[in-house]
């Protein structure tokens, strides 16, 4: 299973280095034709309105089909991009997860912060309310969650990761942490011989 990482800027090395400990093939992805390569992708942190300047139009059309096809986890600023509404500036997401995200969200001295969150009992996760160390860094706040969506974790009353179909997202960085469960789930959700493949042939998602 190859899977890539989108390498234009920001936080990439950190899930390369994850990715590749938990036994995966992973590709830098640089060029929207390297897309067609692999078998799922991560979006990583960064600034999520210079990803859609690096991207261009082009990027941007070629990532948007391949979300509707390929498991793709986007965390903080790739959690941004895979949104269908984005706030605080109003800009374009792929709309592969049905939620509504407001862009650095936490005032200055939380902005970045470690706190302790829980894993739901989920699809991907079937240890109910485990707790999670999470990392915040000028994280965005994920305001609505659409119907079609899954709760994936919480953290207070905010809800910081959800699943539709097989786009996943996270409002904190997983591979700052030790704990490598959220990759983990990833990657099953990109497995086919995994009970996960199920929920990528039932996903159909608005975009
Ligand atoms: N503040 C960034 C943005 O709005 C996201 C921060 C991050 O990815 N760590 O795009």
């Amino acid at each position: 299973m190859k899977i890539g990482v989108l390498a234009l800027q920001g936080d990439f090395d950190a899930h390369r280095r994850r990715l590749e400990e938990l036994g995966a093939e992973v590709l830098l992805v640089k060029k929207p034709e390297q897309l067609d390569t692999i078998d799922g992708l991560v979006i990583p942190g960064g600034e999520s309105g210079t990803f859609l300047k690096l991207l261009g139009e082009e990027g941007f059309e070629k990532l948007k089909q391949f979300v509707r096809r390929k498991p793709t986890f986007g965390t903080c600023a790739g959690a941004i991009l895979l949104a269908s509404e984005v706030e605080n500036p109003k800009q374009a997401g792929l709309g592969a997860i049905d939620i509504r995200i407001r862009r650095n969200a936490y005032g200055r001295q939380l902005d970045s912060s470690i706190r302790e969150g829980q894993l739901l009992h989920s699809s991907l996760n079937h240890s109910p309310g485990s707790t999670l160390e999470m990392v915040f860094i000028r994280a965005p706040k994920i305001e609505h969650v659409g119907a079609g969506v899954e709760v994936i974790a919480t953290e207070g009353n905010d809800t910081v990761a959800v699943r539709q179909g097989s786009a996943m997202a996270a409002t904190f960085h997983p591979e700052l942490s030790d704990d490598t469960r959220i990759h983990q789930a990833f990657l099953e959700l990109c497995g086919s011989d995994t009970p996960f493949g199920k929920l990528r042939a039932g996903s159909v998602r608005r975009l």
